[in-house]
C-alpha cells in the first residue's frame, strides 16, 4: 500500500470520525507525527512523502486503537500539561486542562506573596500537579503520595525527565498519611466521580483510565472527607489546602473545608467557567 502523508491522514481522519472521536483530524495528524517521530508541522511540509510499509502498518494499528477510543496519550505515551511534557500510561489519570486551574490559582497566590517551601500532593498519579507547582516555585520541594505503586513509578519517571528528582519524593500511602511533617501547601485532585456516574463517562475515561483515580464513592466526596479528617497531621496552621473538585462539588467541598477548621474558601473557575478548584488556609 503506497500512501502519502496527506492521504494517510485524510483516510485516518475519516475512520476516527466514524468512531465518534472528538477531534478526529487533529488526532489523525498527531498519531502520524508520532509514528514518524516528527512534529505535526512536518506533515504540512512533506505532504507527498510516501510512508514506508512499516510506518504505514504502525500507523494503521494506532488509528485502530484510537478508533476503539483508547486515549491519545496512551498511544503516544505523552501529554502536555502547563507546557510541560508528562509521560502517561493507563496507570495514571491523563493530565487535563481542568487541572491547570489549580496551577493558575497557585501562580496568582504566588504573585501576592504566597511562597510555600514544602508541598504535599495527595493522589499524585503522573505527578503532574506536584511537578508543575515545583516548576513554578523553584525554591520549593515536595512529596507525592499515591496508593498505586504503578502510578508512583510513572511519577518518578516524570520527576527524572523534568530534572526534579532531588526535589521530590514519591511514597505509597492512603489518605490517612502521616509523614511526621506539616506542609506549607497540600494539593489534591482526588477521585471525585460518584460511583454510579462512572458508566456514563466517555469511553476514553471509562474504559482506559484507572477507576482507582476516578471513583469517589456514592456521592463522589469520600476522598475529600478522608483527607479533611487527617488535615491537621499534614498541613501546618496558616498553610494552604487546594482541591480540584467535580463540576458541581465546589460549594459542598468548600463547606466541608470550613467545618474541618479551614478559612472561608476561595473558588477558582476553569476555562469553561466551572468552579474547579477550592482553596483555603488552615486556621490555628
Ligand atoms: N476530571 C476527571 C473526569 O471528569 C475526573 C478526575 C477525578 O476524579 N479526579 O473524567
Amino acid at each position: 500500500m503506497k500512501a502519502s502523508l496527506r492521504s494517510a491522514v485524510l483516510a485516518a481522519g475519516e475512520i476516527l470520525k466514524q468512531a465518534d472521536v472528538g477531534d478526529a483530524k487533529r488526532d489523525a495528524a498527531l498519531l502520524l507525527a508520532n509514528v514518524l517521530g516528527e512534529d505535526v508541522g512536518y506533515l504540512h511540509r512533506e505532504p507527498d512523502r510516501i510512508l514506508t510499509d512499516n510506518e504505514y502498518q504502525k500507523y494503521q494499528e494506532l488509528v485502530a486503537r484510537r478508533a476503539a477510543r483508547e486515549p491519545l496519550s496512551h498511544l503516544t505515551g505523552h501529554r502536555e500539561f502547563w507546557s510541560l511534557d508528562f509521560l502517561v500510561t493507563g496507570d495514571v489519570l491523563d493530565p487535563r486542562p481542568d487541572s491547570e486551574t489549580l496551577i493558575e490559582a497557585i501562580v496568582s497566590a504566588k504573585s501576592q506573596g504566597f511562597n510555600p517551601q514544602r508541598v504535599l500532593d495527595l493522589g499524585t498519579g503522573s505527578g503532574c500537579l506536584l511537578l508543575t507547582i515545583l516548576s513554578e516555585i523553584p525554591a520549593a520541594t515536595g512529596v507525592g503520595i499515591d496508593f498505586s505503586e504503578a502510578a508512583l513509578s510513572v511519577a518518578r519517571k516524570n520527576a527524572h525527565r523534568l530534572g526534579m528528582e532531588t526535589r521530590t519524593e514519591f511514597r505509597r500511602s492512603s489518605w490517612d498519611v502521616d509523614l511526621g511533617e506539616k506542609f506549607d501547601l497540600v494539593v489534591s485532585n482526588p477521585p471525585y466521580i460518584p460511583s454510579a456516574d462512572i458508566a456514563e463517562l466517555q469511553p476514553e475515561v471509562r474504559d482506559f483510565e484507572p477507576h482507582l483515580a476516578l471513583d469517589g464513592g456514592v456521592d463522589g466526596l469520600d476522598c475529600y472527607r478522608a483527607i479533611l479528617a487527617n488535615i491537621r497531621n499534614i498541613l501546618r496552621p496558616g498553610g494552604q489546602l487546594m482541591f480540584e473538585v467535580g463540576f458541581d462539588q465546589a460549594a459542598d467541598v468548600g463547606k466541608m473545608m470550613e467545618e474541618a477548621g479551614l478559612s472561608q474558601p476561595e473558588y477558582h473557575k476553569d476555562i469553561a467557567a466551572i468552579e474547579r478548584c477550592v482553596s483555603a488556609f488552615l486556621l490555628d
